[in-house]
C-alpha cells in the first residue's frame, strides 16, 4: 500500500471516478510522492534507461542537426537553446559538447529548460554544470525569440485521457479510475460528445479507444508559435505513431512492464504519442513527416562517428559501444520503436535528418 494510493482511493471515494490525465498527473507529479517530482528514475540503476543515458552518440548528432538549422536559418543570435524533459541533463551536456566547434552558437545561446521535477532539476544543475541555465514549469514561459528545442521521452510522460467509443451516435465514454473492493480499477463513464476527438469519428467504432493529450498539444502550440513567428526548429523524439489508436497506457517498474494501476508514484506511467495531434497543434509552424529514429541517426552520420570514438576502446567498453550504437539504431530494438518529428518555419528548410 503506497501513500498516493490512499490519498487518491479518498479523493475518489468523495468525487468520484478521476479522469486518466489527473490519475497519471498525481502518480508522476505529486510533489511529495511523485514518481519524477521526487526521485531521479533513469539508468540501469534505475526503472528505465534512454538514448542519451545509451549513448552519447545520440546527444551529440542531435546538437548537431540543431546547430545546422540554426547556420541553415543565418545564425540569428540571441536565440533560445531549449529542452523540454531533460532527465539527468545528459543529452543537454553531450549536445553543448558536440557544438563547441559550430562559429558563434555558444556565444548567441540562451539555456532554458522546462522541466517540472525538482529532484530532477538538481540533477541537470550538476550535469549541465552552468550558471546562466533558467527553468521554467511549462513551454508557455520559453522567451519570444528564435527557438531551437529538443525534446526526447517528454510528450511520452504526459497525462492522456482515454475515450472509449460508443454504440450508436457520437458519444464516447471517458475511461475513469475509480474504487471497486478498496482496490483502483479502471471504469467506463457515460457516453457524451467530445469536441476534442471530432475528427476521430472518421477512422474509429464501437468499442475502439482513442487518447487524447491536451498538455501534449498545449506544449507543441507553444513551440509551433514561436518557431513560426521568430524562426527555430524542435526535434521531437519519442515512441507513437501517426493518429495511434488503442489502449497504449503503460508502467515500466525496474526495466519491467507493470500495472499502472498497481503502485501510484512507484512507476514510470507512459501513452503513446499521437505525433499527428501534436504537429496540428504546432501550426503555424511546419512538420516534416515521422522518421525512423534509426534512419535519423544514420542520415546524421552515427555510423562514422561511432567508429571515431571506437578508436579509443578496446574489451568490454568496446563490446558496450558497439551495442549502444545498435540499440540506437537497429530496427529490432529503439531504431523504428522510436520516431524523429521536425517542426521549422514556414520560410525555412527541415531540420537535417527528418523527411520533409
Ligand atoms: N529526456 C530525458 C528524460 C526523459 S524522462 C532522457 O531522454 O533521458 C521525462 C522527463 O520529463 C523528466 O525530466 C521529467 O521530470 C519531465 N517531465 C515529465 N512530465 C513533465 C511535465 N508535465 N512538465 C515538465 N517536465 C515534465
Amino acid at each position: 500500500m503506497t501513500a498516493l494510493r490512499d490519498i487518491l482511493i479518498a479523493r475518489i471515494r468523495d468525487g468520484g471516478p478521476m479522469p486518466l490525465a489527473d490519475y497519471m498527473a498525481e502518480c508522476l507529479m505529486n510533489p511529495d510522492h511523485g514518481y519524477y517530482a521526487t526521485r531521479d528514475p533513469l539508468g540501469a540503476a534505475g526503472d528505465f534507461t534512454t538514448a542519451p543515458e545509451i549513448s552519447q552518440l545520440f546527444g551529440e548528432l542531435m546538437g548537431l542537426a540543431l546547430a545546422q538549422a540554426w547556420l541553415d536559418q543565418g545564425a540569428p543570435a540571441p536565440f533560445t537553446l531549449a529542452e523540454c524533459g531533460p532527465g539527468r541533463g545528459t543529452l543537454m551536456a553531450d549536445l553543448l559538447r558536440a557544438t563547441r566547434g559550430v562559429p558563434g552558437f555558444h556565444a548567441a545561446l540562451r539555456l532554458h529548460l522546462v522541466e517540472a521535477s525538482p529532484a530532477l532539476r538538481a540533477v541537470q544543475r550538476a550535469t549541465i554544470g552552468r550558471d546562466d541555465i533558467t527553468w521554467h514549469e511549462s513551454a508557455d514561459a520559453l522567451p519570444d525569440a528564435p527557438l531551437f528545442l529538443i525534446a526526447n521521452e517528454f510528450f511520452d510522460a504526459l497525462p492522456i485521457r482515454q475515450f472509449m467509443r460508443a454504440g450508436a451516435g457520437a458519444g464516447w465514454c471517458e475511461r475513469c479510475v475509480g474504487v471497486r473492493d478498496g482496490k483502483l480499477v479502471l471504469e467506463a463513464g457515460a457516453p457524451r460528445p467530445v469536441a476534442a476527438l471530432a475528427q476521430r469519428l472518421e477512422d474509429t467504432r464501437e468499442g475502439d479507444i482513442v487518447e487524447h493529450c491536451a498538455p501534449g498539444e498545449a506544449v507543441a502550440g507553444a513551440i509551433g508559435a514561436r518557431i513560426a513567428a521568430h524562426g527555430g526548429a524542435a526535434l521531437i523524439v519519442d515512441y507513437g505513431g501517426w493518429r495511434t489508436l488503442g489502449d497504449t497506457f503503460q508502467a515500466v517498474r525496474r526495466h519491467q512492464r507493470a500495472d499502472p494501476l498497481e503502485a501510484p508514484g512507484m512507476a514510470d506511467l507512459t501513452a503513446h504519442v499521437d505525433f499527428e495531434a501534436l504537429a496540428r497543434a504546432a501550426a503555424p509552424a511546419r512538420h516534416t513527416r515521422l522518421t525512423p529514429q534509426g534512419v535519423f541517426l544514420e542520415r546524421l552520420g552515427v555510423t562514422a562517428r561511432a567508429q571515431v570514438l571506437a578508436k579509443g576502446l578496446d574489451g568490454e567498453a568496446l563490446e558496450n559501444h558497439v551495442a549502444a550504437h545498435r540499440r540506437l539504431t537497429h530496427p529490432q530494438e529503439m531504431g523504428t520503436l522510436f520516431q524523429v518529428l521536425g517542426l521549422y518555419p514556414p520560410n525555412a528548410a527541415p531540420p537535417p535528418g527528418c523527411d520533409a
